[in-house]
């Protein structure tokens, strides 16, 4: 699987593509899974979703700094809900625009791991977010489609400044 060698953006009609399941998780798909990590992490983003990398399967790659460290997730599934809340949300896609979304506060979500054993994790704060964030991009939907417009901001794109507290998906 070829990934493009930096993340799409926004205007590329492939983030607006509904992705198809994942049907096995090969070699070939783990080593996609690398590559698109580093590109994460070189972008210093907390996670990145296959159409951002050109590709239209359900899967994200996500890191958001906890002792955890990189993973991905394919076919997730959001099964529960818990809560709202608003929070501030950037993308990869999309860089140095910022603005609030009205999430779930904490979600239950199935799904495959990189090695393709089968994951059932109940996410809070940023990692709530985040596969919020990463499974919509799997249905083409972005975070501007639910951002409240009156909180769209530009800001610093993260990597040019350490200081910079926006997280960008
Ligand atoms: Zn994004």
């Amino acid at each position: 699987m070829e990934i493009t060698k930096e993340v799409v953006k926004y205007g590329n009609e492939v983030l607006r593509e509904k992705c198809e399941p994942v049907e096995e998780v090969t070699d070939e798909l783990k080593q996609t899974i690398a590559e698109m990590i580093d590109l994460m992490h070189e972008s210093n983003g907390v996670g990145l979703a296959a159409p951002q990398v050109g590709l239209t399967l359900r899967f994200f790659v996500y890191d958001v700094g906890d002792d955890k460290g990189a993973h991905a997730l394919i076919n997730p599934k959001i099964v529960n809900k818990i809560g709202v809340r608003w929070d501030s949300e950037g993308c990869l896609s999309m860089p140095g625009l910022y603005g609030d979304v009205l999430r779930a506060d904490k979600v239950v979500v199935t799904g495959l791991d990189e090695n393709g054993n089968k994951v059932r994790m109940k996410a809070s704060g940023l990692l709530s977010t985040c596969i919020q964030h990463e499974t919509d991009h799997l249905d083409g939907v972005l975070f501007i489609d639910k951002a409240d417009p009156e909180t769209l901001h530009t800001g610093k794109v993260p990597g040019r400044d350490n200081d910079s507290e926006d997280e960008e998906e």
